[in-house]
């Protein structure tokens, strides 16, 4: 069944009016009709089972049958600081890691970034590709994106669990540090760009109680790093089996 984000304020009682793009997705592009089922959600968390009743060209009309606790959303809570990217390879990150469950995207710029700051359009855009693979992936809250930030800044502001892989790390694997997680319900994972991280910016997030882990002998790309390494998260805090 199709997922759909929708404003609170759409939702009265059991009675829901969507009206804008989703309009044209639901008639247009699913040709959904009268008696059909989706699923809205209201970004709290909640979940509604609706019936179809009323499609016209500015607004579907439907009547919720059922309505409870999205049961998707991690318990553990997973922000992701990468840094930018070049291309569309940012985007891609966006939409895989919120799939696989993460809550929070912030970018960062560090040392050796070579991509461009994203306009405000770009920028809107990520939030767009957020909200689709929320719905694709049945997620029951939209992961959020924080403005962007400079690596040097956000060590200073961060706290908690926080895991930096880093692919010149040789003494600590993610699996070891992972065993020291007890009952950690978020965590901070920290991915370099195309370059990597420098070594005085590990050293730096190290002096900020950011543990730089290794992923293994290979050197992954940067844009597989983040996706890597929340799947491992998720997998060990049980949240896949
Ligand atoms: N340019 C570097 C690789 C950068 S990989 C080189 O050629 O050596 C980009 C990012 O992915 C890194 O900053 C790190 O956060 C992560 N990464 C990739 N492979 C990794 C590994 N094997 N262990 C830990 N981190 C890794």
């Amino acid at each position: 069944m199709h997922h759909f984000f929708i404003p609170p304020e759409w939702i009265d009682k059991d009675s829901i009016s969507i009206s804008g793009e989703q309009v044209h997705q639901i008639r247009e592009v699913l040709r959904l009709k009268s008696g059909d089922g989706i699923v809205v959600l209201d970004n709290t968390g909640m979940e509604y089972q609706v019936e179809l009743r009323d499609i016209t060209q500015e607004k579907v009309i439907g009547k919720v049958i059922k309505q409870g606790l999205c049961r998707n959303e991690p318990e553990t809570k997973i922000t992701l600081y990468q840094a930018l990217l070049k291309g569309d390879k940012f985007e891609w990150v966006l939409q895989k890691c919120t799939e696989v469950g993460v809550t929070r995207f912030v970018p960062i710029v560090c040392e050796r970034c070579v991509a461009s700051i994203p306009s405000e359009s770009r920028f809107e855009r990520w939030k767009k590709i957020i909200v689709e693979a929320a719905e694709q992936s049945k997620r029951g809250i939209i992961p959020d994106l924080g403005t962007i930030i400079n690596m040097k800044q956000v060590c200073e502001e961060v706290n908690g669990f926080s895991i930096m892989p880093w692919e010149q790390e040789n003494c600590v694997g993610i699996k070891a540090q992972l065993n020291n997680i007890g009952t950690v319900q978020h965590v901070n994972i920290f991915i370099g760009s195309e370059g990597g991280f420098s070594t005085d910016e590990v050293e730096y997030a190290r002096s900020k109680g950011i543990v730089p882990v290794s992923l293994g002998n290979r050197i992954l790309r940067a844009e597989t790093a983040g996706l890597v390494t929340a799947a491992i998260l998720m997998y060990e805090s049980g949240e896949i089996n």
